[in-house]
């Protein structure tokens, strides 16, 4: 379907938040939801570095339609011949939003925090008047807000995030049938009131677990990582670990047998290589790395 039959339903998912999306035929939740990531670093990377690692910046593509994110670094890892219907954005800093980018693949249209709509709006028309381009629709959201896109229901959550004193960062919950994921960067640790909307605060007795989670842990592993200078605006491994291991035990994150948390938006200088992260990180957490395809199920 195209972006222009989206619907919102405003805050439907509400405190006590219950699937949207919960009586899907069977098939159809047989195949998932498809996370592509396209980038998997944060700001600080620049091209490949002298280790050989490289990690475009943060990007995710979901059920090859939908994207979170996009920046010039990302376009060589779409698939070929992807014309996305749509894109969220979590935040206007540069790692995340770029309009030129977006306006050149020619995405219809733009969900974006309303806090920033008048920002947006400039940049956006800039990019146009640079390119020749038409501006996308831009659809402004609310905290708590959710918009339907045919299988997919996408809910704008608060991120702990800053940019400047205006500008409200998002992280998302996405459901598509059994499947709730959140997909959180840039933020330091969940805020509570995300927390509350998703379902997964264990203050609320009947709450909706989530099945899966993609996190950022910009600032790296150990004390070392938990201590950096980002700590309010950004998250460690250990954030994650922490938030994975209460929200297990309260059983507020219910995944498949096996299925890893991705850690995403990983800086450069914090963290070593892939191999690694693989051989280090503790279980259940996994690096993403650019290119990985991950099928969620519930
Ligand atoms: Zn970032
Ligand atoms: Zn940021």
């Amino acid at each position: 379907m195209g972006a222009a039959a989206a619907t919102a339903v405003v805050a439907e998912s509400g405190l006590n938040a219950t699937p949207i999306l919960k009586d899907k035929k069977k098939k159809e939740v047989e195949k998932g939801l498809k996370v592509r990531f396209l980038g998997t670093g944060a700001a600080d990377w620049k091209g490949p570095d002298s280790r050989g690692e490289y990690r475009r910046l943060s990007s995710v593509l979901l059920d090859d339609r939908i994207l979170i994110d996009f920046t010039p670094t990302d376009e060589d890892m779409l698939p070929a011949g992807c014309k996305p219907e749509c894109i969220f954005y979590t935040h206007s800093h540069a790692d995340h939003y770029n309009p030129e980018a977006l306006l050149k693949l020619g995405v219809p249209k733009a969900y974006l925090g309303k806090t920033w709509l008048t920002k947006a709006w400039k940049t956006m028309s800039a990019a146009a008047e640079n390119t020749g381009l038409p501006v996308p629709e831009i659809q402004p959201l609310g905290i708590g807000e959710t918009m339907v896109l045919g299988d997919i229901a996408i809910t704008a959550l608060p991120a702990n995030h800053a940019i400047d004193a205006t500008e409200q960062a998002l992280i998302y919950l996405i459901e598509k049938g059994p499947v709730r994921l959140i997909y959180a960067t840039d933020t330091g640790g969940i805020m509570g009131v995300a927390a509350r909307i998703s379902g997964i605060d264990p203050h609320v007795k009947n709450g909706t677990p989530i099945t899966a989670l993609i996190m950022e842990a910009t600032m790296g592993m150990g004390d070392e990582g938990d201590e950096d200078y980002r700590l309010f605006t950004h998250s460690s491994v250990n954030t994650v670990h922490r938030t994975v291991k209460m929200l297990l035990r309260r059983k507020r994150y219910l995944p498949q047998e096996g299925q890893y948390v991705y850690l995403t938006h990983l800086a450069r200088t914090l963290h070593p290589t892939q191999a690694e992260l693989d051989a280090q990180l503790p279980s259940p957490l996994k690096a993403a790395h650019d290119g990985l395809e991950v099928i969620f199920k519930a």
